[in-house]
């Protein structure tokens, strides 16, 4: 069984599409394992996205991941992270297959609905970065 991290975005909240989102992965046999909203800060924002922090619509993202409380959650299953990525589609929604959740509900390249981890790795780092011990089944 393998974990992954999913932070349904701003646009995603403001759309009312969480529920949607989380259906689709559940509808694939991912499990629910915890699920808490939060306000992004922006020094957990540098950190989540420290890869991006040189690029120019880097306070952009920030801007926007912190406008509005968003939904994290853990799922798991077998191959979870390669699964949930398959399911999201490409980073820019216009590019995103139709039947993906980019590519159904997204807008842009920055308004995508939904991160998701990209490796095994990452997704443990991304699991306590977004939730204490005490906020996950043992
Ligand atoms: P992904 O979320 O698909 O793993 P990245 O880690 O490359 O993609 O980017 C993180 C987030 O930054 C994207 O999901 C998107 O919201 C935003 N982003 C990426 N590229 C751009 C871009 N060219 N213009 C605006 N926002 C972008």
């Amino acid at each position: 069984m393998e974990r992954t991290l999913i932070l349904c975005k701003p646009d995603c909240m403001e759309k009312n599409l969480a529920g949607d989102v989380l259906a689709r992965f559940q509808n694939a046999g991912l499990q629910l394992v915890a699920a808490k909203m939060l306000r992004l800060t922006p020094a957990l924002l540098d950190e989540h996205y420290s890869h991006l922090k040189d690029k120019p619509f880097f306070p952009e993202i920030v801007a926007f991941m912190s406008s509005r409380p968003v939904l994290a959650l853990i799922l798991s299953g077998d191959h979870a992270v390669t699964r949930v990525r398959d399911l999201l589609g490409p980073t820019d929604s216009r590019k995103a297959a139709p039947g993906t959740i980019r590519g159904d509900l997204g807008t842009s390249n920055m308004l995508n609905i939904a991160h998701a981890s990209d490796s095994p790795e990452n997704a443990e780092l991304e699991v306590k970065r977004f939730f204490r011990p005490d906020e996950i089944p043992a």
